[in-house]
């Protein structure tokens, strides 16, 4: 429980400035309908963003929010450029084959006649 309770505190603050994966934001959500703790640090983190006006902390919000998603297309990008290059090396390599293969069948095609 006292683990449990430890994991949920660090997703808070992700919950909260609303980067958490919904996963996460549905076991901080059923974790803090059963314990006190929990529920009073995430109701406190949830006002301290509710009523601060400064626009610093707002802008860096906004900074992260966005890094997240940067992050996850650069990881996209980086997953398709891989593939593609697979995909590449994989065409170049048959092409090699058949040009070997052919260059076999004329040799013997030569040597007969
Ligand atoms: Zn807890």
């Amino acid at each position: 429980m006292k683990l449990n309770c430890e994991i949920i505190k660090d997703l808070i603050p992700q919950c909260v400035d609303e980067i958490a994966s919904d996963d996460s934001v549905n076991l901080v959500m059923e974790h803090i309908l059963t314990c006190e703790s929990c529920r009073s640090e995430y109701e406190k983190q949830k006002n301290y963003t509710y009523n601060t006006n400064d626009n610093q902390v707002q802008t860096l919000i906004k900074i992260r929010k966005k890094l997240k998603r940067n992050k996850n297309r650069i990881i996209v990008i980086i997953v398709v450029m891989t593939l593609l290059l697979f995909l590449v090396v994989y065409i170049l390599c048959f092409l090699q084959a058949i040009e070997k293969n052919h260059f076999i069948i004329m040799e013997c095609m030569l040597l007969n006649l």
